[in-house]
């Protein structure tokens, strides 16, 4: 479950409403039974729902006591930020998810030259509970942050910015003859410091030829994720699941 800083006090948790409900009616949890409450910046504890002794509470309500901290590595060992080029409809929502439960430290949505979507801002909220929800049930320490979406053009001219000799940055490209990303990682894993990694993944129409120039001038590397087409809901998933197989902590 993951729960704010001002929700910590001392051993004790103090549990909304809604996260109660979550824990009694979705989980089925009840006294002295024990869950994982988590602030999502790296730290977890184990946490066990016990009756609210509040003389002003009503006599059904729970308040949750720490247990123990949590220190299980889940993080994968290697910072991996998801720039996305925006897939039609809900896509991004499934990416989210499953990105979260592989381990990405940050998702950056972005709007590319082919993106069909214009997304509303309530879209951010959203993406960001779908990413509470994912890094709950994996059990995560960390919750990936979520960025507004903006340009691509504009992320490239961020990225540029970006000196840390540390951060790779490798752009998802379809089609062509370009070096296929597991190569790529585990030429890698021979640099002494932990890399930062981040990956790009175009739209259902693919990146344009000036989005794969302007991305190479900004420091990307075009890589392949096989010779098959995945689309652009599948291609994270692939990816991601290279970086973890290739860094798992
Ligand atoms: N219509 C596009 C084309 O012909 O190039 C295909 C776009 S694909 C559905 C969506 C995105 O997923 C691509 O822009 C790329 O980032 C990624 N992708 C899909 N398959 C890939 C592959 N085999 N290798 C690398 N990236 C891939």
């Amino acid at each position: 479950l993951v729960v704010k800083a001002e929700q910590l006090q001392n051993e004790h948790v103090r549990l909304e409403p809604s996260q109660l409900h979550y824990l009694q009616r979705v989980l089925r949890l009840g006294v002295g039974d024990r869950f994982i409450a988590m602030d999502g910046e790296g730290h977890a504890w184990l946490a066990t729902l016990k009756p609210l002794t509040d003389s002003l509470a009503q006599a059904t309500s729970m308040q949750a006591t720490i247990l123990e901290p949590i220190t299980a590595p889940t993080e994968l060992a290697v910072r991996v930020t998801l720039v996305a080029a925006l897939p039609k409809g809900n896509g991004f929502d499934e990416v989210v998810r499953q990105s979260t439960e592989l381990g990405v430290d940050q998702l950056l949505p972005v709007i590319s030259d082919r993106t069909l979507l214009n997304p509303s801002p309530q879209k951010l909220d959203r993406w960001q509970r779908i990413a509470n929800e994912a890094a709950e049930q994996s059990e995560r320490l960390c919750v990936p942050h979520i960025t507004a979406p903006i340009s691509f053009t504009a992320h490239l001219q961020q990225t540029c910015s970006q000196t840390d000799s540390r951060l790779q940055k490798y752009l998802c490209v379809a089609r062509g003859s370009t070096p296929h990303l597991l190569n790529c990682l585990q030429a890698s894993m021979s640099d002494a410091s932990l890399p930062q990694v981040m990956i790009a993944i175009g739209p259902e129409g693919g990146w344009t030829d000036a989005e794969v120039a302007a991305a190479i001038d900004a420091g990307y590397q075009p890589v392949s994720l096989g010779s098959r087409i995945l689309r652009a809901v599948t291609a994270p998933l692939v990816a991601l699941s290279l970086i973890a197989a290739v860094w798992e902590s």
